[in-house]
């Protein structure tokens, strides 16, 4: 599969990333049900914006995109979207995509503008328009496109190759100096990885037109094969009920929200739990309750595992996380229903809840019911606590880059322990207590919960979590 990665111009904010994890719910999917998969991914790093921003900066755009590429991977490690097998950098294929317009070019299909830029002939490709379902009928023949930000509506010929302007970065090919198009630098290295042919590709529902379009077009005009067998496009986030952006004051980028606070967890579930297909409403509220939907997940994971259980078994119980194990699936197999799928998890973690107040839960569920989280947190991947280091990263991020501005106090106050500094306060309690000076003790208790930690005595000993 290939899926549109990111534009290096600036920092991915969350309408992106929800993009991503949709993408790596499919391929988490994919795996867990024992498809071999292999996943490609470009990073464009040439186009309108970055040779803008670039100029503007002063910087070669390979300086000026490294900052956001290492970003990029920075933000999804954060995120724990995994790694594509093949990630592919547009300035990396620039002969392949020169060879691929010169391909059309001998199929008719490409034409040299006046300037010296190339261009699509979108009547050279009658089923144009056959992925988004526009009517076209008003395309007139010729009208052309040269910019990579474009008109939603109006179909033109687009730009293949555009010819060289003073002052940008620009290659030498046998079809003039200049640089690729944004089109066709997606079908050049989905088919130099997949193949002419390949089962699924996938990115935001903005690019459904025309940059899905105009891909399809290069390619099965060059190739007359079938380009992608399926897509997969996932739709747009709202924030607080509205389009996002800058200009509206709810505009957000992952490592904002970790800045306020909010976990990368927390962030990764509210994120995935509103299925690809339907509009997620983002707001703070929904941040929240993924946080405690989480905590209550790792509780209860830490009550099974942590407990000694008497033997035995509660068929009760077990046909319980039977359920939950074929509905997990079943819903994700029914065009990954996230909401479902997650649903029928939380529903297993109550009734063993239940069943451990009562004493009715016995060693032999707990491995059934730990096999269910295990299979679950294969695609959702929020169950163990990895959320201290993508915050500590983002906080030095933001004091390193002028944004100290953008760190939430309370942040700062729980961030200011590390994890060894706890464990030495928590065993000077320990020791404490062993002396009786259970005021000592008590105080120790009460600065760690002032910075967040809280901790839990039991028969194994002191357990402690941020809060
Ligand atoms: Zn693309």
């Amino acid at each position: 599969m290939y899926a549109c990665g990111p534009t290096v111009y600036d920092y991915g904010h969350i309408g992106n990333f929800r993009t991503f994890l949709q993408i790596d719910v499919l391929r988490r999917f994919l795996k867990l049900s024992g498809i071999p998969i292999r996943h490609v991914m470009n990073i464009t790093d040439v186009d309108d914006k970055i040779i803008r921003n670039a100029g503007k900066a002063g910087l070669p755009i390979g300086e000026y995109t490294a900052k956001y590429v290492s970003a990029f991977f920075e933000d999804m490690e954060a995120l724990r979207i995994e790694r594509p097998e093949q990630m592919a950098r547009a300035t990396e294929h620039i002969p392949a995509m020169v060879a691929l317009v010169q391909r059309l070019a001998e199929a008719g299909a490409a034409y040299r503008a006046e300037d010296g830029s190339w261009y699509f002939r979108l009547s050279a490709f009658p089923e144009y328009g056959k992925l988004s379902k526009k009517d076209l009928s008003g395309i007139s023949d010729g009208a052309r496109v040269d910019v990579d930000e474009y008109e939603k509506d109006s179909a033109r010929d687009f730009a293949l190759w555009k010819a060289a302007k003073p002052g940008e970065t620009t290659w030498e090919s046998p079809i003039g100096r200049g640089r690729p198009g944004w089109h066709i630098e997606c079908s050049t290295m989905a088919m130099e990885y997949l193949g002419e042919s390949f089962d699924l590709h996938a990115g935001g529902e903005d690019l459904m037109f025309p940059h899905h379009e105009n891909e399809i077009a290069q390619s099965e005009t060059a190739t007359h094969k079938p380009f992608a067998r399926h897509w997969m496009h996932v739709r747009f986030l709202l924030v607080d009920g509205r389009k996002m952006a800058k200009s509206e004051g709810n505009f957000f980028t992952l490592r904002d929200l970790l800045l306020k606070g909010y976990r990368a967890s927390a962030i990764r579930l509210a994120l995935i739990s509103v299925p690809y297909r339907h509009q997620l409403n983002f707001t703070f509220d929904g941040l929240t309750e993924a946080t405690r939907a989480i905590e209550r997940l790792r509780t209860f994971r830490d009550r099974l595992t942590g407990n000694a259980l008497a033997a035995g078994e509660n068929p009760a119980l077990q046909s319980a996380a039977n359920d939950a194990q074929e509905q997990f699936m079943a819903a994700l197999g029914d065009d990954l229903n996230t909401a479902d799928a997650r649903a029928a998890i939380f529903e297993l973690v109550r009734a063993a809840n239940t069943a451990m107040d009562q004493g009715q839960l016995f060693s032999g569920d707990r491995d059934a019911i730990l096999a269910v989280l295990k299979e679950f947190d294969a695609v959702f991947d929020v169950l163990e606590d990895r959320d201290d280091e993508p915050t500590r990263r983002a906080i030095a991020w933001a004091q390193s880059s002028g944004r100290e501005a953008a760190i939430a106090p309370e942040l700062l106050v729980r961030e200011s322990l590390s994890d060894e500094a706890i464990e030495s306060l928590i065993a000077e309690r320990t020791q404490a207590k062993k002396q009786r000076n259970f005021a000592h003790a008590d105080q120790i208790r009460n600065e760690l919960a002032e910075k967040g930690v809280i901790l839990e005595d039991s028969k194994e000993g002191v357990r402690w979590k941020r809060k």
